[in-house]
């Protein structure tokens, strides 16, 4: 791991998909002694990060334009990923139709964000009731009105896999992961700057943080740039740098908030459907996929309020009757294993944050890309490292999902959250 650095350029928290994205892209922009990155991860075993967790799902169905360029991206990025990475980077991606399952109430939203879409170049068919069940006949159509089925860059993958392949293309172009915790900021007073919307108390600048080694020992690294990339933990690292807590500008808080997701793998034994079967999201939120090329599955949902089941009960209680009301010939599944995890949501808008925080021209945040991080990671690793070195958005404008709509009270509403 090397000697523990004093100083770097920019010091990114947090070494899951969004961090590592961001340190890889800093050093792919600049020459390999170009800039000084420093990776901080408390858990390099990174046993509990959402991106670990994750489905590894890949779509570009959404509602607002950037979540689709995003996703585009992510497409691209894994369609090129030997060619940058080598021929061994392999994340198991499993080319796949995304199909989306619309109910009366949300026909007309499937047609709104398909005009989005295909303005975007994204390749994906509008189904009626009949062309549904013509296409699938596998599947119980009573209760659809329409469904949108993407047929190019969809899919799913090994989300460690392209963790580790990211990661490793950071740490071969220079930059450096340190294992520790950031337990706090240091600030200095700044007198001569003055900006609008600060009140009377001088100007305080962040330049360093505190880290927490796996020892114990406490040490502290300046920077010219941080990056909060901590996933769930986002939040509080905010708070830290009183961002939230303070008053002006930093009275508004980072919203990131832990939102459950259960997924559970099944066998259907008798007459699954076949290889053609899409990821499928069902109208009430549930989701299902192939999990390999025999008649294993996997299914995911975001939890209701009954969080007191256990996962056997809750898949047996609540995902069960949706799954056997879509495809009939689930009617004798078992769950074969299970697992929670929790996603970075943004309880704002569903919409990731990405941008320096406006009080402080060198803190910059990318969190709160909620159930879409993985496929998004490496277009805001890009973006974030353009921010950073070209000083604006040149590939995606991500203007809108910049921090400061949380303080003009201006949300950018996803309504594609699963
Ligand atoms: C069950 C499930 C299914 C999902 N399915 C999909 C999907 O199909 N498609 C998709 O695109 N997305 C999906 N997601 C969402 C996606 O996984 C996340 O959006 C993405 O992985 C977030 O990456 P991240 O780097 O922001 O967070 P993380 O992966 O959590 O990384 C944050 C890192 O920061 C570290 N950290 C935190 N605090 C500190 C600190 N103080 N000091 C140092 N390090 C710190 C943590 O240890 C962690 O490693 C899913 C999520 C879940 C839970």
């Amino acid at each position: 791991m090397g000697v523990f650095p004093r100083h770097a350029d920019v010091v990114i928290i947090g070494g899951g998909a969004i961090g590592s994205s961001i340190a890889y892209w800093l050093k792919e922009k600049t020459s390999k002694e170009g800039i000084r990155v420093v990776v901080i991860e408390k858990d390099m075993t990174y046993s509990k990060c959402t991106t670990l967790l994750s489905a590894g799902g890949l779509h570009q169905q959404f509602s607002l334009p950037e979540n689709v360029q995003l996703s585009l991206y992510g497409a691209e990025f894994l369609r090129t990923l030997k060619k940058r990475f080598g021929p061994g980077a392999d994340i198991q991606y499993c080319p796949q139709g995304h199909l989306i399952l619309a109910d009366e109430e949300g026909a007309q939203r499937i047609i709104d964000n398909n005009f989005i879409e295909r303005e975007l170049g994204v390749i994906n068919q509008i189904l009626t009731k009949n062309q549904l069940q013509q296409k699938f006949p596998w599947m119980n159509v009573t209760d659809v009105e329409l469904a949108c089925l993407g047929l190019e860059k969809h899919g799913w993958f090994d989300p460690w896999a392209l963790l580790s392949v990211v990661r490793y293309g950071a740490a071969h172009l220079g930059a450096q992961y340190v294992e520790g915790e950031v337990v706090d900021f240091l600030f200095r007073d700044s007198e001569e700057y003055i900006g609008e919307g600060m009140d009377d108390n001088p100007y305080k600048a962040v330049n360093e943080v505190v880290v927490k080694m796996p020892d114990g020992e406490h040490k502290t690294m300046e920077f010219a740039f941080c990056v909060i990339a901590a996933g769930l933990q986002s939040s509080e690292l905010a708070q830290l740098a009183k961002i939230g807590t303070g008053s002006g500008m930093l009275s508004v808080r980072l919203p990131i908030e832990k939102r459950d997701r259960y997924v559970f793998s099944f066998d259907c034994p008798e007459s699954p459907p076949g290889i053609n079967t899409p990821m499928t999201v069902d109208h009430s939120g549930l989701y299902f996929r192939r999990n390999g090329l025999g008649g294993s599955f996997i299914a995911g949902v975001s939890p209701c309020d009954d969080a007191e089941l256990s996962l056997d009960e809750y898949f047996r209680d609540k995902v069960c009757p949706v799954l056997q009301n879509r495809v009939p010939a689930f009617s004798s599944i078992k769950v074969k294993n299970s697992w929670r995890g929790s996603y970075e949501h943004n309880g704002f808008d569903d919409s990731g944050i990405i941008g320096p925080h406006p009080y402080y021209h060198n803190l910059y945040l990318a969190t709160g890309f909620s159930g879409f991080g993985i496929q998004q990671a490496p277009a805001i690793g890009r973006a974030a490292a353009e921010l950073i070195l070209d000083g604006d958005f040149k590939t995606i404008d991500l203007t809108r999902f910049g921090f400061d709509r949380l303080i003009v009270d201006k949300p950018m509403y996803e309504t594609t959250v699963v």
